[in-house]
């Protein structure tokens, strides 16, 4: 079994009529429904407004693969808590980071870099698969047609990834690294942009695919988690 946090900050749907009509019960909600479907796959769901935003210590040590969602709340966002779950991707937990989550605080902790980039509203996308032998493109045609979403364009400054394996290009002829792989102590990581609140992103089949491609392929190692300690050998 794969153990699965969705989190998501939940600000937007509540707020605003159109993007409560695209996702009613949240971006989290419609992300869990799918992934609750698969076999081997145990999903939970966290938001903001819980206690310590529902990333306690107690549901980070059972969680193998965290997926993260926010935008508006990323400056009110707990510093102890993005420590926290630093100190589990490090220990071996996987992350996944969507859209905007790019510049999460637990992101730009990670990463190191300012994780800016440019970003304009109401483009198309066509999402090219350019490694289709990474285990996250399992499945998916070398080009995904978005008929809406947000343009996210280089530079993003962003570390050099350990795998590219998609790119976002947009009609205004913006090209973007959309889906990243990185690597931080025992964490495996996948940064994905398509996502925009405003459009049903998270409903189409590829996407979905991707995201379960990805919490495979983030989820640790069989054994016991356990944050990187030096160690002094004696013989
Ligand atoms: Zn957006």
């Amino acid at each position: 079994m794969i153990k699965i946090t969705v989190w998501n900050e939940f600000k937007h749907e509540k707020e605003i009529d159109a993007i409560h009509r695209v996702y009613p019960e949240g971006i989290h909600s419609c992300i869990a429904d799918f992934l609750e479907k698969e076999q081997d796959f145990e999903v939970r769901t966290a938001t903001f407004d819980m206690p310590e935003h529902g990333l306690t210590e107690e549901v980070l040590q059972d969680t193998d693969v965290l997926i993260i969602w926010s935008h508006a709340l990323q400056k009110e966002f707990s510093d102890a808590v993005a420590e926290r779950v630093k100190r589990h991707v490090l220990s071996g937990m996987g992350l996944i980071a969507l859209h905007s989550a790019h510049y999460s605080k637990i992101m730009r902790e990670l990463m190191g870099t300012t994780m800016t980039l440019k970003w304009k509203h109401g483009e198309q996308e066509n999402l090219w698969c350019i490694m289709p032998t990474h285990p996250i493109a399992a499945g998916i045609p070398e080009k995904v047609f978005l008929p809406q979403e947000e343009m996210y364009g280089e530079y993003f400054d962003i570390p050099r990834p350990d795998d590219v394996i998609f790119v976002g290009w947009f009609p205004g002829g913006q090209v973007f690294r959309s889906g990243c792989t990185f690597t931080r102590g025992r964490g495996k990581l996948f940064y994905f942009q398509p996502g925009h609140e405003e459009y049903p992103i998270y409903y189409i089949p590829e996407i979905q695919q991707i995201i379960k491609n990805a919490v495979r392929f983030c989820a640790p190692m069989t054994g016991e988690r356990k944050y990187p300690e030096n160690q002094e050998v004696r013989e």
